[in-house]
């Protein structure tokens, strides 16, 4: 078995494991294999083992990955923030935009795109000054306003854990995202189910799924460190 097959067995490990500590169903979770930092050729390997769902935070990654890649069976995720002259690029192209926090992008992707685009609102919950994201605060109003955009369709909440070794931290940032989620799920929106819960990386990943994450974003513990020859 080489190195690729092996990451992602573990993974798929320590998820099942995740999940039966608390209770879950393995099948509620979807792995999006962050191919940011790989070729096309380790994102094409990553897609033969079966994992379809890909996650590029730039707008130029996305666009050159798909073009070298037409012949895969890919669900593409953007995931980093996108500048409203870059949503005409990626709108028609992708299953999920992870980081919605601003109307100007909104606008934009109502703009431009011709069917509704699943959405993950990103959330500042820890405060951190360096994160994008709307402040939990703000996130009931910014949702309420996102109704007027029939091309958005907010499928849940995205976060990024705070960058420490402090899991007890980490886990509470993950709570509150439940219980955020929680509270919005329950309003019924139309135009917000938000049944939907985007976070864990490749550090924290087993404490988001006994959060309650529905989808994983796993970078470099999936697909490994091409420069270092890794495979
Ligand atoms: C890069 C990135 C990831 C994956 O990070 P790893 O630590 O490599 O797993 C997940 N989410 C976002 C938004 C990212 O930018």
């Amino acid at each position: 078995m080489g190195n690729l097959q092996k990451r992602i067995q573990e993974i798929k490990q320590n998820i099942s494991e995740a999940c039966t500590k608390v209770g879950r169903d393995q099948s509620e979770i979807t792995i999006v294999a962050v191919t940011k930092s790989v070729s096309e050729q380790r994102a094409t390997e990553v897609v033969n083992e079966g994992i379809i769902n890909l996650g590029e935070n730039r707008a130029e990654g996305l666009v050159r990955k798909q073009q070298n890649m037409i012949d895969a069976n890919v669900s593409w995720h953007f995931i980093g923030n996108i500048q409203s002259r870059k949503v005409r690029d990626i709108v028609g192209n992708i299953s999920y935009l992870h980081s919605l926090s601003r109307k100007s992008i909104a606008k934009e992707i109502q703009k431009r795109a011709s069917n509704p685009i699943n959405c993950f609102v990103q959330v500042n919950v820890s405060g951190e000054e360096s994160k994008s994201g709307v402040t939990p605060e703000n996130l009931d109003g910014f949702i309420d306003e996102l109704a007027d955009f029939d091309k958005i369709h907010v499928v849940g909440l995205m976060t990024m854990a705070p960058n420490t070794e402090d899991e007890a931290l980490i886990r509470s940032v993950f709570s509150k995202m439940r219980i955020l989620r929680d509270r919005l799920k329950e309003k019924n929106m139309p135009h917000a189910p938000c049944t939907e819960l985007s976070m864990g990386m490749s550090n924290d990943y087993s404490i988001a799924i006994e959060e309650g994450a529905t989808f994983v974003r796993i970078g470099t513990a999936l697909v490994g460190v091409e420069s270092e020859g890794v495979r």
